[in-house]
Protein backbone atom coordinates (compact mmCIF):
# COMPACT_ATOMS: atom_id res chain seq x y z
CA UNK A 1 0.00 0.00 0.00
CA UNK A 2 1.12 3.52 -1.17
CA UNK A 3 1.57 5.59 1.72
CA UNK A 4 1.52 9.01 -0.54
CA UNK A 5 -2.13 7.81 -1.28
CA UNK A 6 -4.11 9.16 1.48
CA UNK A 7 -6.62 11.84 0.13
CA UNK A 8 -7.93 14.28 2.97
CA UNK A 9 -10.58 16.70 2.71
CA UNK A 10 -9.53 20.22 3.29
CA UNK A 11 -11.63 23.09 4.51
CA UNK A 12 -9.92 26.00 3.40
CA UNK A 13 -9.85 24.57 -0.39
CA UNK A 14 -13.01 22.43 0.13
CA UNK A 15 -10.90 19.83 -1.56
CA UNK A 16 -9.88 16.37 -1.05
CA UNK A 17 -6.41 16.50 -1.72
CA UNK A 18 -3.63 14.10 -1.74
CA UNK A 19 -1.61 14.41 1.41
CA UNK A 20 1.65 15.43 1.10
CA UNK A 21 3.99 15.78 4.60
CA UNK A 22 6.31 18.48 4.16
CA UNK A 23 8.81 16.78 6.11
CA UNK A 24 8.28 13.49 4.94
CA UNK A 25 8.40 11.17 6.80
CA UNK A 26 8.05 13.71 9.30
CA UNK A 27 4.29 14.71 10.05
CA UNK A 28 3.05 17.68 11.96
CA UNK A 29 -0.62 17.91 13.60
CA UNK A 30 -2.01 19.84 16.18
CA UNK A 31 -5.56 19.37 16.84
CA UNK A 32 -7.10 22.06 19.18
CA UNK A 33 -7.69 21.03 22.77
CA UNK A 34 -10.66 21.39 25.75
CA UNK A 35 -11.02 24.33 27.76
CA UNK A 36 -10.72 22.75 31.35
CA UNK A 37 -13.73 23.97 33.18
CA UNK A 38 -15.76 21.38 33.25
CA UNK A 39 -16.16 17.49 32.19
CA UNK A 40 -15.30 17.05 28.36
CA UNK A 41 -19.19 15.33 26.26
CA UNK A 42 -19.86 13.18 23.60
CA UNK A 43 -19.55 15.77 21.13
CA UNK A 44 -15.73 16.73 22.23
CA UNK A 45 -15.16 12.85 22.44
CA UNK A 46 -15.63 12.48 19.15
CA UNK A 47 -13.67 15.75 18.12
CA UNK A 48 -10.53 13.96 19.86
CA UNK A 49 -11.46 9.98 18.40
CA UNK A 50 -10.98 11.72 15.18
CA UNK A 51 -7.62 13.24 16.13
CA UNK A 52 -6.51 9.85 17.48
CA UNK A 53 -7.48 7.90 14.54
CA UNK A 54 -5.82 10.04 12.06
CA UNK A 55 -2.51 9.79 14.43
CA UNK A 56 -3.08 6.42 14.47
CA UNK A 57 -3.38 5.85 10.60
CA UNK A 58 -0.50 7.71 9.64
CA UNK A 59 1.30 6.28 11.93
CA UNK A 60 -0.06 2.96 10.98
CA UNK A 61 1.56 4.13 7.38
CA UNK A 62 4.67 4.63 8.78
CA UNK A 63 5.03 8.41 9.16
CA UNK A 64 6.44 10.00 12.02
CA UNK A 65 4.09 11.39 13.92
CA UNK A 66 4.30 14.72 15.95
CA UNK A 67 0.80 15.33 17.48
CA UNK A 68 0.46 18.38 19.66
CA UNK A 69 -2.86 19.19 21.32
CA UNK A 70 -3.55 22.03 23.91
CA UNK A 71 -4.79 22.67 27.00
CA UNK A 72 -6.74 26.08 27.59
CA UNK A 73 -6.26 26.79 31.26
CA UNK A 74 -7.14 29.82 31.35
CA UNK A 75 -10.68 31.31 29.83
CA UNK A 76 -13.85 33.28 31.45
CA UNK A 77 -15.44 29.96 31.52
CA UNK A 78 -12.33 28.96 34.08
CA UNK A 79 -12.61 32.15 36.08
CA UNK A 80 -16.63 31.59 35.97
CA UNK A 81 -16.31 28.41 37.12
CA UNK A 82 -13.63 29.29 39.87
CA UNK A 83 -15.97 31.81 41.44
CA UNK A 84 -18.91 29.85 41.61
CA UNK A 85 -17.13 26.66 42.89
CA UNK A 86 -15.15 28.83 45.89
CA UNK A 87 -11.58 27.25 43.69
CA UNK A 88 -9.31 28.79 42.84
CA UNK A 89 -9.07 29.58 38.46
CA UNK A 90 -5.72 26.82 39.16
CA UNK A 91 -7.63 24.13 40.91
CA UNK A 92 -10.12 24.31 38.47
CA UNK A 93 -7.76 24.01 35.78
CA UNK A 94 -5.85 21.34 37.28
CA UNK A 95 -9.13 19.28 37.96
CA UNK A 96 -10.75 19.17 34.28
CA UNK A 97 -7.02 18.73 32.86
CA UNK A 98 -6.56 15.71 35.19
CA UNK A 99 -10.61 14.33 33.69
CA UNK A 100 -9.68 14.96 30.77
CA UNK A 101 -6.35 12.82 30.56
CA UNK A 102 -8.30 9.90 32.50
CA UNK A 103 -10.77 10.57 30.08
CA UNK A 104 -8.65 10.17 27.19
CA UNK A 105 -7.18 6.96 28.88
CA UNK A 106 -10.03 5.28 29.16
CA UNK A 107 -10.26 5.97 25.17
CA UNK A 108 -7.85 4.56 24.65
CA UNK A 109 -6.58 7.40 22.83
CA UNK A 110 -2.38 7.66 21.58
CA UNK A 111 -0.94 10.55 24.30
CA UNK A 112 0.08 13.37 22.39
CA UNK A 113 3.66 13.99 22.59
CA UNK A 114 3.30 17.38 22.90
CA UNK A 115 0.37 18.92 25.40
CA UNK A 116 1.20 22.72 26.38
CA UNK A 117 -1.25 24.59 28.57
CA UNK A 118 -1.74 28.36 27.84
CA UNK A 119 -0.01 29.05 31.66
CA UNK A 120 2.93 27.71 31.02
CA UNK A 121 3.41 29.75 26.89
CA UNK A 122 2.63 33.21 28.56
CA UNK A 123 6.09 34.55 27.23
CA UNK A 124 5.38 33.34 23.59
CA UNK A 125 2.10 34.74 23.49
CA UNK A 126 3.73 37.74 24.30
CA UNK A 127 6.24 37.88 21.72
CA UNK A 128 3.39 36.85 19.09
CA UNK A 129 1.32 39.67 20.06
CA UNK A 130 4.31 42.08 20.02
CA UNK A 131 4.90 41.14 16.58
CA UNK A 132 1.48 41.62 15.70
CA UNK A 133 1.72 45.77 17.07
CA UNK A 134 5.11 45.79 15.55
CA UNK A 135 3.12 44.60 11.92
CA UNK A 136 -0.20 47.45 12.92
CA UNK A 137 -2.33 44.24 12.86
CA UNK A 138 -3.07 45.05 17.02
CA UNK A 139 -3.36 48.02 18.79
CA UNK A 140 -4.57 48.88 22.17
CA UNK A 141 -7.55 50.34 23.88
CA UNK A 142 -7.16 52.29 27.31
CA UNK A 143 -9.32 50.92 30.23
CA UNK A 144 -8.90 52.19 33.65
CA UNK A 145 -6.80 48.76 34.58
CA UNK A 146 -4.25 48.84 32.04
CA UNK A 147 -4.80 48.00 27.74
CA UNK A 148 -7.16 45.85 26.24
CA UNK A 149 -5.37 44.75 22.81
CA UNK A 150 -7.36 43.53 19.99
CA UNK A 151 -6.34 42.40 16.48
CA UNK A 152 -7.94 45.10 13.61
CA UNK A 153 -9.42 42.78 11.13
CA UNK A 154 -9.64 45.48 8.23
CA UNK A 155 -5.44 45.02 8.34
CA UNK A 156 -5.91 41.44 7.33
CA UNK A 157 -7.52 40.93 3.81
CA UNK A 158 -7.92 37.51 3.91
CA UNK A 159 -9.89 37.36 7.00
CA UNK A 160 -12.73 34.83 6.23
CA UNK A 161 -10.78 32.62 3.72
CA UNK A 162 -11.17 29.13 5.78
CA UNK A 163 -15.00 29.99 6.91
CA UNK A 164 -16.29 32.04 3.66
CA UNK A 165 -17.89 34.44 5.94
CA UNK A 166 -17.27 37.62 6.76
CA UNK A 167 -17.77 38.64 10.86
CA UNK A 168 -20.08 41.38 10.84
CA UNK A 169 -20.82 41.07 14.69
CA UNK A 170 -19.12 41.20 17.84
CA UNK A 171 -16.90 38.04 18.72
CA UNK A 172 -16.18 38.01 22.32
CA UNK A 173 -17.27 35.14 24.88
CA UNK A 174 -18.50 37.51 27.86
CA UNK A 175 -18.03 41.20 27.34
CA UNK A 176 -15.97 43.13 24.82
CA UNK A 177 -14.39 46.88 25.05
CA UNK A 178 -16.67 49.51 23.80
CA UNK A 179 -13.51 51.96 22.37
CA UNK A 180 -13.04 48.88 19.83
CA UNK A 181 -12.39 50.38 16.21
CA UNK A 182 -14.16 47.82 14.75
CA UNK A 183 -16.92 45.05 16.15
CA UNK A 184 -14.99 42.79 15.11
CA UNK A 185 -12.13 43.14 16.03
CA UNK A 186 -11.02 40.29 18.63
CA UNK A 187 -8.71 40.26 22.01
CA UNK A 188 -5.01 39.35 22.17
CA UNK A 189 -4.51 40.53 25.53
CA UNK A 190 -7.25 41.85 27.76
CA UNK A 191 -6.03 43.77 30.94
CA UNK A 192 -6.61 42.46 34.26
CA UNK A 193 -9.79 42.70 36.42
CA UNK A 194 -9.60 42.51 39.93
CA UNK A 195 -9.80 39.05 41.37
CA UNK A 196 -8.98 37.36 38.17
CA UNK A 197 -5.50 35.62 37.11
CA UNK A 198 -3.12 37.76 35.21
CA UNK A 199 0.55 38.14 34.34
CA UNK A 200 2.46 40.88 33.67
CA UNK A 201 3.58 42.22 29.89
CA UNK A 202 4.96 45.28 28.36
CA UNK A 203 1.60 46.65 28.67
CA UNK A 204 0.89 46.36 31.85
CA UNK A 205 -0.51 42.80 33.93
CA UNK A 206 -3.02 41.24 32.01
CA UNK A 207 -4.24 37.74 30.06
CA UNK A 208 -4.10 36.24 26.84
CA UNK A 209 -7.02 36.30 24.78
CA UNK A 210 -8.39 33.05 23.49
CA UNK A 211 -7.31 32.45 20.27
CA UNK A 212 -3.84 33.85 20.47
CA UNK A 213 -2.55 30.43 22.44
CA UNK A 214 -2.90 28.61 20.01
CA UNK A 215 -1.25 30.17 17.02
CA UNK A 216 1.57 30.78 19.61
CA UNK A 217 2.04 27.97 21.33
CA UNK A 218 1.99 26.20 17.02
CA UNK A 219 4.66 28.48 16.62
CA UNK A 220 6.61 27.62 19.52
CA UNK A 221 6.52 23.84 18.93
CA UNK A 222 6.73 23.60 14.96
CA UNK A 223 8.23 26.84 13.50
CA UNK A 224 8.31 25.13 9.78
CA UNK A 225 4.44 25.24 10.66
CA UNK A 226 1.94 22.51 10.43
CA UNK A 227 1.17 19.59 8.01
CA UNK A 228 -2.62 19.14 9.34
CA UNK A 229 -4.56 21.54 11.71
CA UNK A 230 -7.57 19.72 13.28
CA UNK A 231 -10.80 20.45 15.33
CA UNK A 232 -14.12 20.13 15.38
CA UNK A 233 -16.19 22.18 12.89
CA UNK A 234 -17.61 24.22 15.44
CA UNK A 235 -13.84 25.86 15.84
CA UNK A 236 -13.93 27.04 12.14
CA UNK A 237 -15.37 29.99 12.79
CA UNK A 238 -14.22 32.28 14.28
CA UNK A 239 -11.36 30.14 16.42
CA UNK A 240 -9.47 28.45 13.21
CA UNK A 241 -10.36 31.84 11.21
CA UNK A 242 -8.64 34.14 13.66
CA UNK A 243 -5.57 31.96 14.26
CA UNK A 244 -4.98 32.24 10.55
CA UNK A 245 -5.15 35.80 10.39
CA UNK A 246 -3.00 35.90 13.84
CA UNK A 247 0.15 33.82 12.33
CA UNK A 248 -0.35 34.33 8.55
CA UNK A 249 -0.60 37.86 9.38
CA UNK A 250 2.86 37.90 10.53
CA UNK A 251 4.74 35.32 8.37
CA UNK A 252 2.53 35.76 5.10
CA UNK A 253 2.82 31.46 5.29
CA UNK A 254 0.37 29.31 5.35
CA UNK A 255 -0.37 28.23 8.83
CA UNK A 256 -1.56 23.96 7.86
CA UNK A 257 -1.33 22.54 4.59
CA UNK A 258 -4.44 20.83 5.46
CA UNK A 259 -7.25 21.81 7.67
CA UNK A 260 -9.60 18.73 8.92
CA UNK A 261 -12.76 19.59 10.47
CA UNK A 262 -14.98 17.27 12.18
CA UNK A 263 -19.21 17.43 12.23
CA UNK A 264 -21.15 17.79 15.23
CA UNK A 265 -23.04 14.65 17.43
CA UNK A 266 -27.21 14.83 17.65
CA UNK A 267 -28.78 13.17 20.47
CA UNK A 268 -31.72 10.95 19.09
CA UNK A 269 -31.74 13.39 16.17
CA UNK A 270 -31.56 16.50 18.46
CA UNK A 271 -29.54 18.97 19.35
CA UNK A 272 -27.63 17.54 22.64
CA UNK A 273 -28.26 20.32 25.83
CA UNK A 274 -28.10 20.87 29.08
CA UNK A 275 -32.13 21.78 29.05
CA UNK A 276 -32.85 19.08 26.77
CA UNK A 277 -32.15 16.77 29.60
CA UNK A 278 -29.90 14.53 26.68
CA UNK A 279 -26.62 15.71 27.69
CA UNK A 280 -23.53 12.82 27.95
CA UNK A 281 -20.30 13.76 29.33
CA UNK A 282 -17.92 11.44 28.04
CA UNK A 283 -17.21 10.07 31.42
CA UNK A 284 -21.11 9.36 31.97
CA UNK A 285 -21.46 7.86 28.94
CA UNK A 286 -18.40 5.28 29.44
CA UNK A 287 -20.21 4.32 33.00
CA UNK A 288 -22.69 3.00 30.86
CA UNK A 289 -21.01 1.64 27.36
CA UNK A 290 -17.63 0.66 26.95
CA UNK A 291 -15.13 2.88 25.51
CA UNK A 292 -14.64 0.10 22.24
CA UNK A 293 -18.55 0.22 21.77
CA UNK A 294 -18.19 4.24 21.80
CA UNK A 295 -14.87 4.13 19.26
CA UNK A 296 -17.03 1.60 16.95
CA UNK A 297 -19.80 3.72 17.54
CA UNK A 298 -17.72 6.87 16.03
CA UNK A 299 -16.14 5.32 13.16
CA UNK A 300 -19.33 3.70 11.60
CA UNK A 301 -20.36 7.22 10.61
CA UNK A 302 -17.81 9.66 8.62
CA UNK A 303 -16.66 11.98 10.45
CA UNK A 304 -17.91 14.96 7.96
CA UNK A 305 -21.53 13.77 8.53
CA UNK A 306 -23.50 14.19 11.70
CA UNK A 307 -22.97 11.34 14.20
CA UNK A 308 -26.83 10.73 15.67
CA UNK A 309 -26.13 8.85 19.42
CA UNK A 310 -29.30 6.89 19.23
CA UNK A 311 -30.75 3.70 21.14
CA UNK A 312 -30.73 1.66 18.09
CA UNK A 313 -27.28 2.73 17.18
CA UNK A 314 -25.62 2.42 20.64
CA UNK A 315 -27.14 -0.99 20.94
CA UNK A 316 -26.11 -2.06 17.78
CA UNK A 317 -22.22 -1.08 18.18
CA UNK A 318 -22.62 -2.44 21.47
CA UNK A 319 -23.81 -5.92 19.86
CA UNK A 320 -21.29 -5.74 17.01
CA UNK A 321 -18.61 -5.31 19.59
CA UNK A 322 -19.84 -8.13 21.72
CA UNK A 323 -19.76 -10.34 18.14
CA UNK A 324 -16.17 -9.26 17.30
CA UNK A 325 -14.94 -10.43 20.52
CA UNK A 326 -16.95 -13.56 20.45
CA UNK A 327 -15.35 -14.40 16.82
CA UNK A 328 -11.65 -13.08 18.52
CA UNK A 329 -11.90 -15.90 20.67
CA UNK A 330 -11.81 -18.50 17.83
CA UNK A 331 -9.05 -16.40 16.16
CA UNK A 332 -6.73 -14.85 19.01
CA UNK A 333 -3.24 -14.68 17.04
CA UNK A 334 -2.40 -11.64 14.50
CA UNK A 335 -0.71 -12.39 11.67
CA UNK A 336 2.32 -10.96 10.89
CA UNK A 337 1.79 -9.22 7.73
CA UNK A 338 -1.15 -8.32 5.81
CA UNK A 339 -2.35 -9.94 2.70
CA UNK A 340 -3.42 -8.42 -0.42
CA UNK A 341 -7.49 -8.64 0.70
CA UNK A 342 -6.96 -5.81 3.05
CA UNK A 343 -6.00 -3.35 0.46
CA UNK A 344 -9.37 -2.07 -0.42
CA UNK A 345 -9.51 -1.43 3.28
CA UNK A 346 -7.37 0.88 3.28
CA UNK A 347 -8.26 2.50 0.08
CA UNK A 348 -11.66 3.27 1.83
CA UNK A 349 -9.59 5.28 4.52
CA UNK A 350 -7.50 6.63 1.82
CA UNK A 351 -10.61 8.52 1.09
CA UNK A 352 -10.55 10.75 3.44
CA UNK A 353 -10.95 8.42 6.24
CA UNK A 354 -14.03 6.70 5.05
CA UNK A 355 -14.04 4.56 7.79
CA UNK A 356 -18.14 3.15 7.51
CA UNK A 357 -17.04 1.91 3.74
CA UNK A 358 -13.79 0.16 5.52
CA UNK A 359 -16.05 -1.88 8.17
CA UNK A 360 -18.73 -2.55 5.72
CA UNK A 361 -15.73 -3.91 3.47
CA UNK A 362 -14.43 -5.87 6.78
CA UNK A 363 -17.71 -7.14 7.91
CA UNK A 364 -18.37 -8.45 3.93
CA UNK A 365 -15.11 -9.74 3.13
CA UNK A 366 -15.13 -11.57 6.97
CA UNK A 367 -18.08 -13.42 6.09
CA UNK A 368 -17.09 -14.95 2.62
CA UNK A 369 -13.28 -15.90 4.41
CA UNK A 370 -13.36 -16.14 8.04
CA UNK A 371 -9.84 -16.62 8.45
CA UNK A 372 -9.78 -12.93 7.60
CA UNK A 373 -10.63 -12.13 11.08
CA UNK A 374 -7.52 -12.23 12.26
CA UNK A 375 -5.96 -9.76 9.81
CA UNK A 376 -8.66 -7.28 10.43
CA UNK A 377 -8.32 -7.83 14.33
CA UNK A 378 -4.97 -6.17 13.19
CA UNK A 379 -6.57 -3.01 11.51
CA UNK A 380 -9.56 -2.71 14.22
CA UNK A 381 -6.41 -2.50 16.94
CA UNK A 382 -3.75 -0.54 15.18
CA UNK A 383 -6.21 2.00 13.05
CA UNK A 384 -9.49 2.38 14.82
CA UNK A 385 -8.28 1.46 18.67
CA UNK A 386 -10.72 -1.18 19.28
CA UNK A 387 -11.03 -4.68 20.44
CA UNK A 388 -7.32 -4.78 21.94
CA UNK A 389 -8.93 -6.71 25.03
CA UNK A 390 -8.88 -10.14 25.97
CA UNK A 391 -12.43 -11.32 25.14
CA UNK A 392 -13.46 -12.96 28.11
CA UNK A 393 -12.94 -9.33 30.04
CA UNK A 394 -14.75 -7.16 27.25
CA UNK A 395 -17.55 -9.45 27.47
CA UNK A 396 -17.53 -9.20 30.92
CA UNK A 397 -17.31 -5.87 30.87
CA UNK A 398 -20.25 -5.13 28.64
CA UNK A 399 -22.31 -7.12 31.12
CA UNK A 400 -21.01 -4.79 33.51
CA UNK A 401 -22.14 -1.68 31.69
CA UNK A 402 -25.13 -3.74 30.67
CA UNK A 403 -26.22 -4.04 34.23
CA UNK A 404 -25.40 -0.86 35.50
CA UNK A 405 -27.70 1.00 32.98
CA UNK A 406 -30.49 -1.33 34.38
CA UNK A 407 -30.26 0.19 37.62
CA UNK A 408 -29.67 -3.48 39.13
CA UNK A 409 -28.17 -3.23 43.02
CA UNK A 410 -25.77 -5.67 43.70
CA UNK A 411 -28.53 -6.96 46.63
CA UNK A 412 -30.56 -7.61 43.01
CA UNK A 413 -27.43 -8.93 41.17
CA UNK A 414 -27.33 -11.91 44.47
CA UNK A 415 -30.91 -12.80 44.08
CA UNK A 416 -30.96 -13.48 40.60
CA UNK A 417 -27.36 -15.62 41.28
CA UNK A 418 -29.28 -17.31 43.87
CA UNK A 419 -32.68 -18.10 41.42
CA UNK A 420 -30.12 -19.48 38.75
CA UNK A 421 -28.46 -21.78 41.25
CA UNK A 422 -32.02 -22.92 42.38
CA UNK A 423 -33.10 -23.36 38.80
CA UNK A 424 -30.07 -25.07 38.55
CA UNK A 425 -30.83 -28.03 41.95
CA UNK A 426 -34.37 -28.02 39.93
CA UNK A 427 -32.97 -29.21 36.67
CA UNK A 428 -30.79 -31.80 38.35
CA UNK A 429 -33.87 -33.37 40.11
CA UNK A 430 -35.19 -33.08 36.80
CA UNK A 431 -38.11 -30.92 37.85
CA UNK A 432 -37.53 -29.02 34.78
CA UNK A 433 -41.15 -27.38 34.71
CA UNK A 434 -40.28 -25.62 37.71
CA UNK A 435 -36.99 -24.84 36.63
CA UNK A 436 -38.09 -23.32 33.22
CA UNK A 437 -40.91 -21.05 35.61
CA UNK A 438 -37.94 -19.80 36.84
CA UNK A 439 -36.07 -18.89 33.79
CA UNK A 440 -39.61 -17.79 32.83
CA UNK A 441 -39.87 -14.98 35.38
CA UNK A 442 -36.67 -13.96 35.18
CA UNK A 443 -37.32 -12.69 31.22
CA UNK A 444 -40.46 -11.24 32.68
CA UNK A 445 -37.77 -8.79 34.30
CA UNK A 446 -35.59 -8.37 32.31
CA UNK A 447 -33.20 -11.01 32.60
CA UNK A 448 -32.10 -13.54 30.29
CA UNK A 449 -30.63 -17.24 31.27
CA UNK A 450 -28.28 -18.39 28.82
CA UNK A 451 -26.77 -21.89 29.41
CA UNK A 452 -23.49 -22.64 27.74
CA UNK A 453 -20.46 -25.40 27.64
CA UNK A 454 -19.02 -23.55 30.31
CA UNK A 455 -22.12 -22.98 32.68
CA UNK A 456 -25.01 -20.99 33.24
CA UNK A 457 -24.68 -17.26 32.62
CA UNK A 458 -26.92 -14.28 33.06
CA UNK A 459 -27.41 -10.99 30.87
CA UNK A 460 -29.76 -7.44 31.03
CA UNK A 461 -31.73 -7.74 28.45
CA UNK A 462 -30.36 -5.42 25.27
CA UNK A 463 -33.49 -3.34 25.42
CA UNK A 464 -33.17 -2.29 28.86
CA UNK A 465 -31.52 0.93 28.73
CA UNK A 466 -31.46 4.23 29.66
CA UNK A 467 -30.36 7.80 28.88
CA UNK A 468 -27.26 7.92 31.69
CA UNK A 469 -28.63 11.67 32.40
CA UNK A 470 -32.41 10.78 33.11
ZN1 LIG B 1 -7.10 26.27 18.80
Amino acid sequence: MNASQLFLFDTLTQKKRLFKAQLYPKVFIYGCGPTVYDWIHIGNARAFLIQDLLVRYLLFQGYQVHFARNYTDIDDKIIQKAKKTQMSFFQVAQKFIQAFDEDMEKLQTIVPQYRPQVTKNIPAIITMIEQLLQKKLAYLVPTTHGPDIYYQLSQFPLYGKLSKRIQTHTQSRIHSNLLKKNESDFALWKAAQTGEPSWPSPWGIGRPGWHIECSAMIDHLFPHRLDIHMGGCDLIFPHHENEIAQSEGISSQPLAQYWIHNEMVTVQQEKMSKSLGNFWTLRNFLENFTADTLRLLVFQTHYRSPLDFSKENLLKSESFIEKLYHLKMKYPTPPTQLTLESDPVLAALNEDLNTPKAIGLIMKKAQIIPSLWKEFFLLFNQIFGILNQSPLLALQEIKQKRIQRSRLTPHQCEQIEAMIKKRQMLRDEKKFVLADQIRQNLKAQGILIMDTPFGVNWDVQKELWFFPSS
